[in-house]
């Protein structure tokens, strides 16, 4: 049962639809505008990767927590090269020696176990001759050689992380050390990604003529993944406003956010922006100055953000990115993705009055188209390592101009 909310205009708020598509800069801003952060959570350690820590971890022991050997060899006291001593037992890793080392003893001891008492040096098993009951000592063994005093790295109570840390694979071991199975983490979002469009196929179907096999749903599933955010529905829906409705419906009882392609243009069988505002979604822009991506909408519903890509696949990508990849790293708690900058190695066309994102490989330092641009070409996507933004105006962008460059990572 589709609940329907009271009749609306289907003008939009934000934007007059009759007046200019946005800039980038100006629709990524209202984009912005929307994005609350996503509570946080207690999260495994060992699902918190690429999460944002929304607490402060404080070390709970000292680690390491005791005084241990860098080496596999023999535990003794400091003294000179040539003395041979008494081996009296031995220290393992987790199975410390009971014993306390005097005066022309030693101890055997591997990496990692801890020092026995009375010893305060380390031999290692290389510069020793080991007779079995005695060893002799090649070098001089100076105090505190191949020891790891406890707390060399953490000391019990200190500041480890804090909030608004991004955990990568060593903040996560480093909460482990510090004592931690869980930590609490701004949850990632919950994400419907859906493709209209009745020509759409299942990946591997045979086609009919004028059928295409979905490949949005794939490249969209894969960003919304590797923007650390987790897949809650994927749905195909065909051109016709009820199917739309009743799949956007469930989409915006279960995601925070709703990433939907095709379907935004102007045409008789374009139902996208129709069916989100009968639902309630606030149309917040319709359009931006861009290619390939002009048809782009962008709605929100209670702090639920609805982006409307076109069905193009390029387009979709590219979109994506500039506006979907953002909003996901804000409401995750995430720092913007950085941009850099690099040197047209060609000179490129320029749209007169669209910024355009073009698929670019980087070859020595400088940026070169990657053949045809149409927002079609998939393959242009896939031999790009970046995007590059090529400003609207007369002719081309030279040879030698400096670029703003996009990361194809969300
Ligand atoms: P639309 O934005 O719905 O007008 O679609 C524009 C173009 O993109 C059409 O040629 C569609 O067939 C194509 N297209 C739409 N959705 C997808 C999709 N999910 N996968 C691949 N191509 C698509
Ligand atoms: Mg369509």
């Amino acid at each position: 049962m589709i609940q329907r909310c009271p009749a609306r205009s289907l003008q939009p708020t934000e934007q007059n639809v009759a007046s200019q598509p946005l800039d980038i800069a100006q629709a990524q801003a209202l984009v912005a505008g929307h994005c609350r952060l996503l509570p946080a959570e207690l999260t495994p350690v060992d699902g918190a990767l690429g999460l944002v820590l929304s607490e402060q971890v404080i070390a709970s022991y000292d680690v390491p927590s005791s005084a241990n050997s860098a080496m596999d060899g023999f535990a003794a006291r400091a003294g000179d090269a040539g003395r041979t001593l008494k081996l009296i037992g031995e220290s393992r890793a987790g199975q410390p020696a009971a014993i306390s080392v005097g005066e022309g003893e030693a101890v055997r001891i591997s990496t990692g176990a801890v020092m026995p008492d009375g010893a305060n040096a380390v031999a290692p098993i290389e510069v020793a001759e080991d007779h079995g009951d005695t060893v002799t000592l090649l070098e001089e063994l100076t105090g505190g050689r191949n020891v790891r005093l406890a707390g060399e790295d953490l000391r019990a109570g200190d500041a480890v992380l804090g909030p608004g840390r991004e955990l990568g694979p060593a903040e996560l071991g480093i909460a482990v050390a510090a004592g931690r199975a869980e930590l609490q983490c701004v949850r990632r979002a919950r994400v419907a990604v859906i493709a209209t469009g009745d020509e759409l196929r299942d990946p591997g179907a045979d086609l009919a003529p004028g059928e295409l096999h979905n490949s949005n749903l794939t490249t969209i599933g894969a960003l919304v993944r590797a923007a650390g955010a987790d897949v809650v529905l994927t749905s195909h829906v065909g051109d016709d406003p009820a199917a739309t409705e009743r799949c956007f419906s469930e989409a915006l009882d279960q995601a925070d956010v709703i990433v939907c392609s095709g379907g935004v243009s102007v045409g008789p069988h374009d139902h996208v922006k129709g069916a989100f505002m009968e639902l309630g979604v606030e149309e917040r822009f319709w359009r931006v100055a861009l290619r390939p991506g002009r048809p782009t909408w962008f709605g929100s519903r209670d702090g639920q953000l609805v982006f409307g890509l076109p069905g193009n696949p390029v387009s979709a990508m590219v979109t994506f990115l500039l506006f979907v990849a953002p909003a996901l790293r804000a409401i995750q708690g995430r720092s913007p993705q950085q941009t850099a900058s690099s040197t047209l190695g060609e000179s490129i066309p320029r749209h007169p009055d669209r910024d355009e994102c073009v698929r670019v490989r980087i070859d020595d330092g400088e940026a070169f188209a990657t053949g045809p641009q149409g927002s079609h070409i998939l393959s242009s996507m896939s031999l790009a390592d970046a995007l590059a933004v090529i400003p609207r105006g007369e002719g081309s962008l030279a040879a030698g101009s400096a670029i703003e460059l996009l990361s194809l990572q969300p």
